[in-house]
């Protein structure tokens, strides 16, 4: 049972894998217990400490954000049409804090379809996160100091953001009309908040861009959305909706089952915080063992040697799996291999790894990038992960059954790219209870 009931309060559909992850840690903090699952589960497990029935919310993790239009409507609805067949009460789109789509992105038709579904009325926009420096004001997003349209996301190779004013960019991608709620009226409270969106529901409005400058502007609005059936936002509004069922923080919502055996870590990101986490780790005597791109490529059976060195050396003393390395070595990969064959290669390699020391029995595993990250995920054929407590701002410790794991399942720590305090492969086992 949850909290309130048997059912999920709130269902989440979430357009990218880490994102789904920043959401259910964010809803954990404040106090709810959350259940991911990668994609809709083909088995729910039943009885376990990740079964469906003891999550106050459940974040159904998509790869919809760059995929074609139609691709990301029909896996969003389908996510809708679970989640809402479970029973939940609320249904959240997670898109990015910095709103990423191109002008004929996916975020306006898969809110507009997710609207239609749930006869929604107006819908609620606000991507603004403060404590991490996404703020929106006067429908215009900013990052830091700068407009959105100023910071790096300009040049982003997939989704360049180069217009931050977000009626102008949601309007681009929708049929109804975009409004806003500016942040005078968002300071008025929740009252002035709903009467707002009624008036821009009954002059037609679908959707409507909310500002946010301050976490407190999120708590305010957060209580204005309680009757909505539809919410698109950042990982941000999370912290504003438990509110509504009767939750309130509290470090039980964090608690995991105890996973005890041998600990490890998968590296396959080359972001200058994982560069330093790798070096911090092996400076302090961690053993570690390199996983050379151009060795794979060669045809050597890396897989095989890293599981032979692992060998003995598996135990509470982490060992660490890294292809990461510095831009100008993975340049010089990349220019051999091609950007995708490496990419392919290593990730395949990795992910082997991983699997390989589970079933030698590790069950405390750190995986650091997103990309590696998905890999592994696939390779464990892990389905759904209970959210635990928090390592650093955006990656929990979760709990997860793997077949490669057996019944008494393993604890997994997904940190992307640029996530994680310099000594995170270190500190984050230390967490454990
Ligand atoms: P991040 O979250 O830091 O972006 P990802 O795992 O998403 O990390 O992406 C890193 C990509 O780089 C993966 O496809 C990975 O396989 C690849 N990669 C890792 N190490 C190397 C390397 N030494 N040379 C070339 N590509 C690499």
């Amino acid at each position: 049972m949850n909290s309130q009931g048997k059912k999920p309060l709130l269902g989440c559909i979430a357009d990218d894998f880490t994102g789904a992850t920043d959401l259910a840690n964010n809803l954990v903090r404040a106090g709810m217990r959350v259940v991911q699952t990668i994609g809709i589960p083909t088995h729910t497990d039943i009885g376990s400490a990740i079964a469906l029935e003891t999550a106050d919310a459940i974040v159904v993790a998509l790869k919809s954000r760059t995929a074609p239009i139609d691709e990301a409507v029909e896996q969003s609805l389908s996510a809708a049409n679970w989640l809402q067949s479970l029973g939940v009460a609320q249904l959240y789109f997670k898109v990015c804090s910095t709103f990423d789509s191109t002008d004929r992105g996916n975020i306006g038709p898969v809110a507009e379809e997710l609207a239609e579904v749930l006869q929604a009325g107006i819908v609620p926009v606000c991507p603004a996160f403060p404590e991490t420096n996404r703020t929106v004001y006067k429908a215009h997003l900013y990052v830091g100091d700068v407009l959105l349209s100023d910071s790096s996301m300009r040049h982003h190779p997939l989704t360049p953001m180069t217009d931050s004013n977000l009626i102008h960019v949601l309007q681009r991608q929708s049929k109804g009309k975009v409004g806003h709620v500016d942040h005078a009226v968002v300071r008025g409270g929740s009252d002035t908040i709903r009467e707002r969106l009624e008036a821009l529901r009954t002059d037609g409005t679908r959707f409507a861009i909310v500002d946010a400058i301050a976490n407190d502007d999120l708590m305010t609005m957060g209580r204005a959305f309680a009757s909505m059936p539809l919410v698109v936002a950042g990982s941000g509004v999370a912290i504003g909706l438990p509110q509504n069922f009767g939750i309130s923080p509290s470090e039980s919502a964090a608690q995991l089952p105890r996973a005890q055996g041998p600990r490890a870590i998968v590296s396959g990101s080359c972001s200058a915080a994982s560069n330093a986490q790798v070096v911090d780790f092996i400076k302090r005597g961690g053993e570690a063992f390199p996983v050379d791109p151009l060795r794979i490529a060669a045809g050597n059976d890396i897989v095989g040697e890293a599981l032979h060195w692992a060998g003995s050396r598996l135990s509470e003393s982490p060992v660490l799996f890294y292809a990461t390395a510095a831009p100008e070595a993975v340049k010089s990969v990349q220019a051999q291999l091609g950007v995708e064959h490496a990419g392919e290669l290593v990730e395949r390699t990795l992910s082997a790894i991983a699997l390989g020391l589970v079933e030698r029995g590790v069950r405390q595993l750190i995986v650091a990038g997103g990309e590696t990250s998905g890999a592994c995920v696939q390779a464990l054929e892990v389905q759904q992960m209970r959210i635990g407590p928090q390592i650093d701002p955006g990656v929990p410790w979760c709990y997860a059954l793997s077949p490669a794991a057996g019944k008494d399942g393993l604890m997994l720590a997904l940190k992307s790219g640029n996530f994680g305090t310099v000594d995170f492969f270190t500190k984050a086992f230390g967490m454990l209870p």
